[in-house]
């Protein structure tokens, strides 16, 4: 039997029912070779095949990184609603520009 724990709260996750995942990426949005659709056409295909045989031509992005946690249903919603676990204070205010 799979032994899951929730990554937030530490509860055992026994009911995969109430077992979430949630997945971070984070990634700089200024790449040098940005996958959009544009790319996948013919020409472009050639020029991602070059890349993909040349290992020095492509650098992996330096502060790539991904996480995975594992929540129970209770930190999975606290978690859709502040994924970013900002404090509920009203004094934060963006408006003033
Ligand atoms: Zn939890």
């Amino acid at each position: 039997m799979i032994h899951v724990t929730c990554d937030l709260c530490g509860h055992p996750i026994e009911n995969p029912k109430a077992h979430f995942r949630v997945e971070i990426e984070i990634f700089p949005m200024q790449q040098d070779n940005p996958m959009v659709e544009e790319d996948l056409d013919q020409d472009n295909l050639e020029h991602i095949a070059m890349m993909i045989s040349d290992p020095e031509a492509v650098e992996p992005l330096p502060a790539l990184t991904k996480s995975k946690f594992d929540l129970c249903t209770k930190c999975a919603e606290k978690f859709q609603r502040n994924p970013l676990s900002r404090e509920a204070d009203s004094s934060v205010n963006f408006s003033d520009n």
